[in-house]
């Protein structure tokens, strides 16, 4: 609504639950991301970018029906066109759409690809969950090799170190396949349905279609049911039971530690085989890091060939409050400053300082024509390398005064041939 006449306008905030990343923190996501891109790519993973809105139908197909996700998170909405859309809440669902479309499984037999970028999800928003958040998604396509999965595992946990995250936790579980089950979600089934009254709402209901869910639920409650469920891995088939035992000594050849958690099943249906997860003592409820798991079936039910693919996802923001003190990136500073006082040395400072920047050096400058004195209390703020100061006297004389803001010292330099001057002051810097 508009304000009555003369009354100020009030300012339109960002929607509950999405967040700015200020200057000074973005430097924390640039280090994250760099050190991503790097260990990411010494084991031959590429960048994948895909569209942060797809289909409504591909995330209920992925994730699954009956999955918090597709069931109440996704932001999903009808367009113009009366097409059902969704703003994606993972991220791998949108890459197995790229890999079929574009073939890319016709090339090389293994894809290795990661991505980075904004995920939507409607939960309740606190500290560490958020509406909007960034993940860091690997997904490697086209082995069922369990040293594959060891080498993803080992993987992250080497990007997790790498940004110097403390007092992580990995744990791992096998989730079975198509063959192993089903005939231990029919034990599961009648182990629950004796505990019904104990379930959630939710877990109620899904009991008959998907109670391995139940393994999932926070509810006080469904969880204390599970606490004596019957579990998964001891249903698994020898085929899976194998596949598992390579994965723990794969893992323990890269000396790479963890720990079982047969109770762990994880968020999404496409998992099968081994899953794992990554969680830290320090963020309270929001403890997990990162998840993941192979998923051999999903291509396939996305109307693909039948090729498996292991990935995992780290929550961006999660990570990033994690990081040490001191880890913050330490933001440029200006290696030079030019404060200028009148038209004349505005004009000789506007080509100075956007030649330096030319040259791959931070230049800042003043355009507002306020005093000397608070030009150079700016640059000092700023952090600035060198002050140089152009006021009328320095025009009249062609010359300016240079001020070294470490130690103090100054000196003056020639207004002719100033950039090249100073440029070889800051090459040697
Ligand atoms: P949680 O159990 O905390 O809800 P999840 O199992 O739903 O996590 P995944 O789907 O496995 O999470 O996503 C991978 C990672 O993304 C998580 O480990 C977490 O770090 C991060 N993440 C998930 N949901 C959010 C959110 N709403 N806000 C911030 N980070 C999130
Ligand atoms: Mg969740």
């Amino acid at each position: 609504s508009h304000p009555a006449p003369g009354e100020p306008m009030e300012i339109i905030t960002a929607v509950r639950g999405f967040k700015d990343i200020l200057p000074g923190e973005t430097e924390r996501w640039q280090f994250v991301e760099e050190t991503a891109r790097k260990i990411f790519s010494d084991f031959g993973f590429k960048e994948i970018r895909v569209p942060v809105l797809e289909k409504t139908e591909l995330f209920r197909r992925s994730i699954g029906e009956t999955t918090d996700i597709v069931e109440k998170e996704m932001y999903t909405f009808e367009d113009r066109g009366g097409e059902s859309l969704t703003l994606r809440p993972e991220a791998t669902a949108s890459v197995m759409r790229a890999f079929l479309e574009h073939s890319l499984h016709g090339g090389d037999s293994v894809s290795k690809l990661f991505t980075f970028g904004p995920m939507f999800r409607r939960e309740r928003p606190q500290k560490g969950r958020y509406r909007q958040f960034h993940q860091i998604n690997v997904e490697l396509l086209g082995s069922a090799d369990p040293l594959v999965d060891a080498e993803v595992i080992h993987m992250l946990m080497l990007f997790l170190e790498r940004v110097h995250l403390k007092n992580v936790s990995l744990e791992i579980n096998s989730l079975g396949c198509p063959g192993c089950r089903p005939a231990f979600r029919k034990v599961l089934g009648q182990f629950l349905s004796q505990k019904e009254k104990d379930l959630c709402e939710d877990c109620r209901r899904r009991l008959g279609t998907n109670p391995l869910r139940v393994f999932d639920c926070k509810v006080e409650g469904c969880r204390a049911a599970v606490s004596s469920a019957p579990l998964l891995i001891d249903y698994i088939c020898a085929g899976c039971a194998g596949h598992f035992r390579e994965v723990q000594e794969g893992l323990k050849v890269l000396e790479t530690g963890f720990s079982l958690n047969p109770r762990m099943v994880r968020g999404l249906d496409y998992y099968t085989k081994t899953t794992f997860e990554v969680t830290t003592k320090a963020l309270g409820a929001q403890n997990a890091v990162a998840g993941g798991g192979r998923y051999d079936r999903l291509v396939k039910d996305l109307g693909g060939p039948e090729v498996p693919g292991i990935g995992f996802a780290a929550g961006v923001e999660r990570l990033i409050s994690l990081l040490p003190e001191g880890m913050e990136g330490v933001s440029r500073s200006p290696d030079l400053y030019v404060a200028a006082l009148g038209p004349e040395a505005k004009k000789i400072a506007f080509r100075l300082c956007n030649g330096i920047r030319r040259q791959g050096f931070l230049a800042e400058t003043d355009y507002s024509g306020r005093s000397l004195k608070s030009q150079m209390k700016r640059s000092d703020r700023l952090g600035a390398g060198y002050t140089l100061l152009i006021g009328e006297n320095e025009i009249r004389e062609g010359k300016a005064l240079l001020r070294n803001m470490k130690d103090g010292s100054q000196g003056s330099i020639g207004l002719e041939g100033a950039e090249a001057q100073l440029l070889s002051l800051l090459k040697a810097r």
